[in-house]
């Protein structure tokens, strides 16, 4: 099945194809969409075979629960069977937007969608076409990342053609995306809410709204036998085909660094670098992803970058680490999985002549 393409902007909606679009997903049927931080794959998600095939297309392991995704607050009293105080100060504050949440499941929510979890994740994402098809879809939209499990998330349509175009009925094509990133997830299931995946909202702008907010301790240890909460960020994710490594330092010394890994290793390296620093490399495929001094820049080519390095005649990235102010902790937590954790001091390389790896 080729997916039929439609094109549109959030100033000017198509709400024709929008309509056709939920008459496919009613159907139980497959429509990819934009929304603020990456593509969707949508299914109903209140239908269980829809999330199979959600599954399927994307060879997503079963066990990793989708998020459902609504377009108003009234959606989420019948998906879940419990709101706490603080997750309402925090849709009041966040939604629509980047934001996921995670509720005890109400029965409706189908164990195909939760991967058979008590709990359900939700979002109401900001993006005016993600909205109206959610409406015209009937409410309850499940949508994981329109990638094949594994391959960086979808920035533009054109990822999403390139992984799905041949498994799913339509494909929205909205430009690209604004944020980059896949949601913040918070899980208000526990004591204390706490963040499964870093996104956009950062763990400081929770804590400046609720007070103690918790990190995911398999976020933060790279401990094989404490395993993260969120099924889904064990996996190996994001993983560009040739071997990535991630220098951190100074700037002066991370440039040094891999000036004199990419001098060692011959031509076929790439580099991953800033509109600060690309010029100071003169050896290999040097990508710019963004700017240190607008660094949303940075979160929003990440993916697109991994994805043009599988283009290329490489066999090994190195790039630079980009723990900036705000988005630090989101970038550099895809970053690090992409790289299968691999990271080194520049200062270490710098230190020897030449470094065995
Ligand atoms: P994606 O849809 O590709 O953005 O991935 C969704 C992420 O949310 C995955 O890491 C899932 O494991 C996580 N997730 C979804 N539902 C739940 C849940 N009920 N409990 C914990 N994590 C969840
Ligand atoms: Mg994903």
């Amino acid at each position: 099945m080729k997916a039929e393409i439609i094109s549109m902007t959030q100033d000017r909606l198509d709400m024709e194809g929008i309509k056709r679009a939920g008459e496919i997903l009613m159907r139980g049927g497959l429509v990819a969409f934009p929304t603020e931080t990456v593509y969707g794959l949508g299914g109903n998600a209140l239908d269980p075979r829809a999330s199979k095939k959600i599954y399927a297309a994307k060879g997503r392991p079963s066990d990793n629960p989708l998020i459902v995704h609504i377009a108003d607050m009234e959606s989420l009293d019948r998906i879940v069977t419990e709101i706490p105080d603080q997750a309402r100060v925090l849709a009041e504050t966040f939604w629509p937007g980047p934001l996921t949440m995670i509720f005890p499941r109400a029965e409706c929510v189908p164990m195909e969608t939760t991967g058979g979890l008590d709990s359900v994740a939700v979002r109401f994402p900001s993006d005016r076409i993600a909205q109206e098809l959610i409406r015209a879809a009937g409410g309850y939209v499940a949508a994981p990342s329109a990638n094949t499990s594994g391959r960086p998330s979808p920035t533009l349509a054109a990822h999403v053609a390139e992984d799905l175009g041949d498994g799913i009925d339509m494909i929205i094509d909205g430009g690209p995306v604004g944020i980059g990133l896949e949601s913040t997830i918070v899980d208000f299931t526990g004591k204390i809410p706490t963040v499964l995946r870093p996104g956009y909202i950062s763990l400081e702008m929770l804590q400046e709204i609720l007070g103690e907010v918790a990190m995911d301790r398999g976020l933060l240890i790279t401990d094989k036998n404490i395993r993260p909460k969120a099924p889904g960020m064990k996996y190996r994710h994001y993983a560009p085909k040739a071997e990535l490594t991630v220098v951190e330092g100074e700037e002066a010394e991370v440039v040094m660094a891999i000036r004199k890994l990419a001098e060692e290793e011959g031509d076929e390296v790439g580099i991953i670098a800033t509109a600060e620093t690309r010029e100071q490399y003169p050896k290999g495929i040097v990508k710019c992803i963004g700017s240190r001094a607008h660094e949303e820049t940075i979160a929003q080519h990440l993916y697109e970058v991994l994805r043009e390095f599988d283009e290329c005649r490489v066999t090994r990235i190195y790039s630079e680490a980009f723990y900036t102010p705000k988005m630090g902790q989101a970038i550099m937590n895809r970053l690090l999985k992409a790289a299968g954790h691999k990271i080194i001091k520049a200062q270490e390389v710098l230190k020897h002549d030449s470094i065995g790896m």
